[in-house]
Parts: C-alpha cells; sequence; structure tokens
C-alpha cells in the first residue's frame, strides 16, 4: 500500500444515488468503487477525503449506512459528511439529529440550497446549526451553479450565506464551489467572515468540451483572484467534486497557482485537517457516544 499522503480531498461523491454516472464522471468507465477512488486519490498524493452524502438518498439512515460502510472499507481515509432536507418538516431534521449522534465519525453537514428550495438563513435550519454548534461540526453549503436545470441558483449564492455566519459566529461554514459564478461575493464573504471557508471544487465543465483547456487555465485564475481577494490562503479547501473531475487536474488547479509552497500546501491540506479534525479522527471514531 503506497504511502498515505498530507493532500485532503474535501468534496468527493461516491453513492448509489448518484445520477447517471456514464454521462456526468469525467471519464464514462470510471471505477466507481471505494477501491477505484482510492487508487485514484493514492495518485495525486491525496490521504484523506471528505464523502458528501447526496440529497438524493431516500432517507438520513441510507445515506449513513453507505457512508459508514465507504469508511470502514477505506480504512478511515473516507469521512463521512451527512445531509439533511429540511423542507421534509422538522421531524426529518430531528430524525438527523439523533442518527447524527450516534455517527461520532461524522466529519460534517452537507446542506443542499439551489437543489432543494430553501435558504441557508431559513428558519428551519436553526436545529441544524445549533447542532453543528455544540458537536463542533463544519457545515458546508453547495453554492452557484447546479448539475442539471432542475436547480434554483436564486437559492445558492453567496450572500445568503451572511446572514447565518454572522449569527453563528462558532460555527465554521464552507462555501462549496467558491460560490461559482459569483467567485467575487464568495470571496467576499470568506474575506469579511473568519468563520466561512470557500472550497475549490466543480469549477470545471466536462473534459469533452471544445474548450476545456482553456476552462482550466480560466479556473486557475479565478482561484487566484478569489485567494487574493481574500488577502490569505487559511480558510481555502482544496476540493475536487469526484467523480466530475479528475483528481490529478483539480489538484494541478492548486499546485500550479502562483503562491508560495507552504501556502499551496495548506491549502491542499493543512486547512482541512485543522478545520475537520482529522488527525483526530481516529479517537472521534472509537470514542463511546
Ligand atoms: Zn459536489
Amino acid at each position: 500500500m503506497p504511502a498515505i499522503g498530507p493532500r485532503v480531498d474535501t468534496h468527493l461523491h461516491l453513492s448509489r444515488w448518484w445520477r447517471d454516472l456514464p454521462r456526468t464522471a469525467y471519464r464514462a468507465d470510471l471505477d466507481y468503487t471505494v477501491a477505484g477512488l482510492l487508487a485514484e486519490m493514492d495518485r495525486s498524493g491525496i490521504g484523506h477525503g471528505l464523502v458528501l452524502q447526496l440529497h438524493e438518498a431516500p432517507s438520513v439512515t441510507d445515506g449513513i449506512a453507505e457512508a459508514e460502510g465507504q469508511f470502514a472499507t477505506s480504512e478511515g481515509r473516507l469521512h463521512p459528511v451527512s445531509t439533511v432536507d429540511p423542507t421534509k418538516g422538522p421531524e426529518e431534521v430531528r430524525r438527523a439529529l439523533e442518527l447524527w449522534d450516534r455517527e461520532r465519525g461524522l466529519a460534517g453537514i452537507k446542506l443542499y440550497p439551489g437543489y432543494l428550495s430553501f435558504y441557508p438563513h431559513d428558519a428551519r435550519l436553526a436545529p441544524v446549526y445549533e447542532y453543528a454548534h455544540r458537536r463542533g461540526l463544519p457545515v458546508l453549503f453547495h453554492q452557484g451553479d447546479t448539475l442539471d436545470g432542475l436547480g434554483l441558483v436564486k437559492y445558492a449564492r453567496p450572500i445568503e450565506v451572511d446572514e447565518v455566519a454572522g449569527r453563528y459566529r462558532d460555527v465554521s461554514f464552507v462555501l462549496c464551489h467558491f460560490g461559482n459564478p459569483w467567485m467575487g461575493e464568495g470571496a467576499e464573504l470568506v474575506y469579511k467572515n473568519e468563520n466561512v471557508y470557500a472550497d475549490t471544487s466543480g469549477l470545471l465543465g466536462h473534459p469533452s468540451l471544445p474548450y476545456f483547456g482553456r476552462m482550466i487555465d480560466q479556473a486557475r485564475h479565478a482561484i487566484y483572484e478569489a485567494i487574493v481577494t481574500v488577502g490569505r490562503p487559511d480558510r481555502i479547501l482544496y476540493g475536487s467534486d469526484w467523480p466530475l473531475e479528475e483528481l490529478r487536474i483539480a489538484v494541478d488547479l492548486i499546485d500550479q497557482l502562483d503562491l508560495p509552497e507552504a501556502d499551496r500546501a495548506a491549502i491542499l491540506g493543512g486547512n482541512a485537517h485543522r478545520l475537520f479534525r482529522l488527525d483526530d479522527a481516529g479517537s472521534r471514531v472509537s470514542a463511546p457516544s
């Protein structure tokens, strides 16, 4: 087995409920299994990954069961991030909190405004933020463009996160996809709020697009501009959105930034280790519930 690399991919999806893999994955014949993902992580020096559960899972229980299996078969390298749909009502949120309580290995909570019609400042989410505060769990928001035309991106603008970032100063929030296409707005949120982070995942289209090579250049430039706007590297997180993006290309977006090597290393792993407390993940898993 190769040495486990220091890098962390903070935005992966590995689920039997992923839609239309042959069309959406960066390669139609992708090995979409724990073994396939770990092999690709090893080739890019990525030691740990966060697997963001999907809102398409039939229930929170199903999503957690799938994640528990992945955590075990990856020998603790694939960390679960659970999700809940607040539009299903308070009973669904209450049930999610109960399940999360038993899930000591949980690394964070992902919410899907944009795909599901709610704003981050929706009052139905108050119990989720209070729970995240008690457990010290970061809350990740899907931001910006949606994979299909069914989403409503008005719910997924970084500016809509500002209110909760201010109200829950002790909770860390992550703007997935840096808020793309509102990356300037995302950078302002990270600049303004010490508890707001951003990830660099999912900024590229499908490799079959004729302008794909230019998209890589454009994404790298946009990431660089956003980080400079923030003014510091410590709340920027590398992520890929695999299987949408090839890990090698997603890592290269960061590795080739015109930044000091220590800053690139922080973005590629150090910041995530600190935020998600991955170095204590073993003890969190075995801690009595
Ligand atoms: Zn994603």
